[in-house]
């Protein structure tokens, strides 16, 4: 077990005190692990109290949801272990005012003993309290006494805690937490369990392509483990056993909960909630809202629980009304919509400046051909290099460059320089990776320089040159494609394109002998000594066979 903790017999009252020592909304009563909401003396008579509670290791329930308009007191027991009554107890003594108090309790035998228990001391006390039970996992049964509760208990506490803000009777009160939690379903799927502290090993081990089906949140399995499958097909799944057991007729209005047991990503619960609005609202239900986020969990299993319950104007407004309970997330405040309805359409083209409408001049057509051909006929060879020293994509990259470039090339117009702004777009559109952002500048910044004195072909590379080095703030001698760029550039202003080219290779060859210091072959250190920079030897094979292109027209 690798856990941040201390003591596994003082996880909860640490943690308890981590919270109560972080908000100053919070109070604990020592000894009972009970969280109150701080300002509980002043409200106790002017709203019903409402105490929920049970096990830890469901944060942050319960006692991240105290707080006004959710709930008074939250009374943790030991980890997946009901609280002891005088626990409970202590919580209603607290909180009790002349409106009285709910208890909401989620549906297990310890649960409903020690809270039921702790009422009726509280009653004899001349204490007014009810209680509701949650049982909205319809995995285990249909039959509402073997349910158990699960996530939906966040929901009763929201909307409960909603309604008893606004000063409501204790039975209204009790009788809109019934409602509530009679109208929720759950089941939840699980690809591995917790560890509970004290334990010290996981409550089961699932191989690796099994997972549990209608889980509860204390470790124990679920009813079915089933094959590891898709989100969609776990999401459907879900939905299904949802849908049949909650009967709701066509074009019921629901809220959607999809809940985190532990340590599923947010990028998982948001595939399984796209999935789940889109089955729903195609199934003629209508998502009123989509909650999604860590409400209930089981320690750190992963997995998830979708819940649904219907929903009328009234239950949305108490579901959306403001609370400072701080683990109640920001929520949207309105009904969810496919993603196909929420799309911008961006023009990433720029702005035609084309000078002229006629083709690209031939030579520099057959140029660029010749470069993009012995890119691809390397392909293999600048692979090697680039699983010696990087991360072996570059050889693939430039080919799928060169064979856009390829492709776009016949419906090119204007100059040669309109032509190295092509290449330079479709440099960073296609090619990705470190190469395409730095090729895309080396060739704009070439466009850009002849584009205003259409001869200076070696003042435009050595400026390109230049500015490559700025944007990816390497220099020569770094080991990279500038090691072969730049000495082309010096060699092509001293002198003409063929002894460039070779200064070029030279430069290649070199960056073998060149400790790295920018890009990926920097990872390597020394270890990259011997190999040449596949960067580098990149821009060799394309400036030969340009150079070797010209010498034959
Ligand atoms: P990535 O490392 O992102 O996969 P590529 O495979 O597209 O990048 O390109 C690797 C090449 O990029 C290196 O061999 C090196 O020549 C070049 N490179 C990396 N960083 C820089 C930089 N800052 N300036 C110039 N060239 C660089
Ligand atoms: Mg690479």
């Amino acid at each position: 077990m690798k856990k941040l903790i201390n003591d596994p017999g003082r996880v909860v009252t640490e943690m308890l005190e981590g919270m109560v020592a972080m908000h100053p909304g919070f109070l604990l009563i020592p000894n009972h692990n009970v969280v109150v909401r701080a300002d509980y003396a002043e409200v106790r008579d002017q709203q019903v109290a409402l105490i929920s509670g049970g096990g830890s290791g469901h944060e942050p329930a319960h006692a991240g949801f105290v707080g006004p308009g959710m709930l008074s007191a939250a009374v943790a027991g030991e980890v997946f272990t009901s609280p002891p009554v005088t626990a409970v107890f202590s919580a209603i003594k607290a909180v009790a005012g002349s409106r009285g108090v709910l208890l909401i309790v989620k549906n297990y035998t310890g649960d409903r003993l020690n809270f039921g228990l702790a009422a009726e001391i509280a009653r004899n006390e001349g204490i007014a309290v009810e209680t509701v039970i949650v049982a909205d996992d319809i995995a285990v049964s249909s039959d509402r006494g073997v349910r158990r509760g699960l996530a939906g208990t966040v929901l009763v506490h929201k909307i409960t805690g909603a309604a008893a803000a606004e000063g409501k009777p204790l039975e209204q009160v009790a009788e809109i937490a019934r409602a509530a939690a009679f109208d929720i379903s759950t089941i939840g799927i699980s690809l591995s369990a917790g560890t509970v502290p004290a334990v010290g090993k996981p409550s089961y081990i699932l191989p690796p392509n099994e997972i549990e089906l209608g889980l509860g949140i204390h470790g124990e399995p679920g009813v079915l483990r089933i094959g590891l499958r898709s989100a969609n097909e776990l999401a459907d799944l879900m939905l299904r056993r949802l849908r049949e057991a909650a009967t709701l007729p066509d074009g019921s209005r629901i809220l959607l909960l999809v809940n985190n047991l532990g340590s599923t990503t947010p990028m998982e619960l948001s595939i399984v909630a796209r999935r789940a609005i889109e089955v729903l609202q195609q199934s003629g239900l209508h998502v009123e809202r989509v909650y999604s986020g860590t409400f209930m969990t089981s320690l750190e299993a992963a997995g998830v629980s979708l819940s649904i319950m219907p929903v009328e104007e009234q239950r949305l407004r108490w579901l959306d009304a403001a609370t400072d309970a701080p683990a109640w997330p920001r929520l949207p405040v309105e009904a969810p919509r496919p993603a196909t309805e929420r799309i911008i359409s961006v023009s990433v083209s720029s702005a035609d400046s084309r000078t002229t409408a006629e083709a690209i001049p031939k030579p520099m057509r057959r140029v660029i051909e010749a470069a993009c051909h012995a890119l691809i006929a390397q392909e293999d060879r600048l692979t090697t290099l680039d699983q010696a020293v990087g991360d072996g994509d570059l050889g693939i990259s430039l080919s799928r460059g060169a064979r856009a470039i390829l492709d776009r090339l016949p419906s090119w117009h204007g100059t040669s320089a309109d032509a190295l702004k092509e290449v330079g777009l479709a440099a960073q559109e296609v090619i990705g990776g470190s190469s395409g952002p730095l090729y895309g500048v080396l060739f704009l910044r070439a466009a850009a320089v002849l584009q205003n004195h259409p001869t200076v072909w070696a003042e435009a590379a050595y400026e390109a040159c230049q500015t490559v080095s700025e944007v990816g703030g390497a220099q020569k001698g770094d080991r990279t494609m500038l090691d072969a760029l730049i000495p082309f550039a010096s060699a092509f202003k001293a002198g003409d394109l063929t002894s460039a080219v070779r200064a070029a290779e030279a430069g290649a060859e070199s960056t073998a002998q060149m400790f790295p210091r920018k890009g990926r072959s920097s990872y390597l250190g020394e270890r990259a000594l011997g190999h040449p920079d596949p960067g580098a030897v990149a821009v060799t094979i394309w400036l030969r066979a340009v150079a070797d292109s010209l010498r034959q027209s």
